[in-house]
């Protein structure tokens, strides 16, 4: 090193919300059954594994991907019920969407609203961005608390509300008359991020023509795809023109282009897996209310959300077990003694309920 090299430390250079942050854990799963982040747990027929096999072995990495990914969003419309003069914005996972969004509207004093307990990102987004964030507490059975919404819009005038249908961590759809209202009455845009819409009936994405400042995003990590990393947003082209100058040229990688198309024309196969998920989240969910001492909340989404006693040495009962669940307790006041189990495999949900069983057994 010379002797002129510098001794900036990050704590001198980086700003105080970076420094502040707690970077978003991933917990080690290897060996279990992983129930823990909504994914999918289903592989592909070996017929279309094969199809892709080729696919990838064809692509031409040496090129820069298709910047626009213009047959990607034909074959994302072809299975969307979406207008034609709406417009359609990809990013690397929806994750990346809500980065823009708070980047595109982060003047000084900007303000981010969502509501608690919700989906982490939009309050850890905010925060790194530079946007002031409010969380409007959902009421103890987590529906939406209007009116608490509509005073705190009034108050801070956010510019960007983002409301998860179904909501994430506690699995039930808001009331659409709600969110109409809220949409309504709001100052900017809103965004109803319908990450598991593949999992519920019910949408907005019919509304945009309604309402102006609505944007609908979706994901594919919930459906199949979480290791491709693609999302979307719709809405007015007026909108998704400006976000297009912040997305990075080359977001959607060429092998995510590729294999995604090839998978969206096999739609109906992702759409057997989601039936069988929400067969199956129906069998979880009875067999939780047969529990006793548990209490499973109603879910549109590919997990459940349920409340136990002591349910830190519970969630580690499962683990030692080998089942790995999210553990929400400590995550929000609303959360207290809450753990949320993604719906797996026939397999893997018989594994956990037993799980369950002996660890809830454990403390009586
Ligand atoms: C999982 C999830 C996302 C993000 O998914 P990506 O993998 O980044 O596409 C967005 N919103 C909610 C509510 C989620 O649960």
């Amino acid at each position: 090193m010379s002797a002129t090299s510098s001794t900036v430390t990050p704590d001198q250079l980086f700003r105080r919300e970076v420094l502040d942050l707690m970077a978003y854990s991933v917990p080690d799963s290897f060996g279990m059954a992983k129930l823990d982040a909504m994914e999918n747990p289903y592989l592909l027929p070996q017929s279309l594994r094969e199809e892709i096999a080729h696919i990838v072995a064809e692509a031409s990495i040496n090129r820069y991907p298709d910047a626009d990914a213009g047959r990607l969003k034909e074959s994302i419309r072809a299975v969307t019920d979406l207008d034609q003069d709406m417009g359609i914005l990809l990013g690397n996972g929806s994750d990346e969407i809500i980065q823009l969004l708070a980047l595109a509207v982060a003047k000084p004093g900007a303000t981010l609203l969502s509501v608690e307990p919700s989906f982490v990102m939009y309050r850890m987004i905010a925060a790194f961005t530079g946007l002031r964030y409010v969380g409007v507490p959902l009421t103890d059975d987590f529906t939406l608390d209007l009116s608490a919404v509509l005073t705190a819009m009034r108050q801070h005038q956010p510019a960007l509300i983002f409301l998860s249908y179904p909501n994430n961590p506690s699995g039930n759809l808001f009331d659409a008359e709600a969110i109409s209202r809220i949409i309504e009455s709001a100052p900017g845009l809103v965004v109803v991020d319908e990450a598991y819409h593949a999992f519920a009936d019910a949408s907005f994405m019919p509304m945009l023509s309604r309402y102006p400042n609505l944007l609908v995003m979706r994901t594919f990590s919930k459906l199949g795809m979480a290791g491709l990393r693609l999302g979307f947003i719709a809405g007015s082209k007026a909108w998704l023109g400006q976000l297009e100058k912040l997305r990075l040229p080359y977001n959607v990688n060429m092998l995510t282009q590729y294999v995604a198309q090839k998978l969206l024309q096999h739609h109906d196969v992702l759409l057997r897996q989601a039936e069988q998920i929400k067969h199956d989240r129906a069998w979880l969910y009875d067999r939780l209310v047969g529990l006793a001492d548990v209490r499973p909340y109603a879910s549109d989404a590919n997990f459940i959300l349920f409340r136990v006693m002591h349910a830190d040495q519970v969630f580690k009962g499962l683990k030692d077990r080998g089942v790995l669940i999210k553990n929400l307790s400590n995550s929000h006041p609303l959360l207290l003694d809450c753990l949320r189990v993604t719906v797996g495999t026939q397999q893997e949900n018989e594994m956990f309920i037993r799980a369950l069983q002996e660890s809830i057994h454990q403390f009586v």
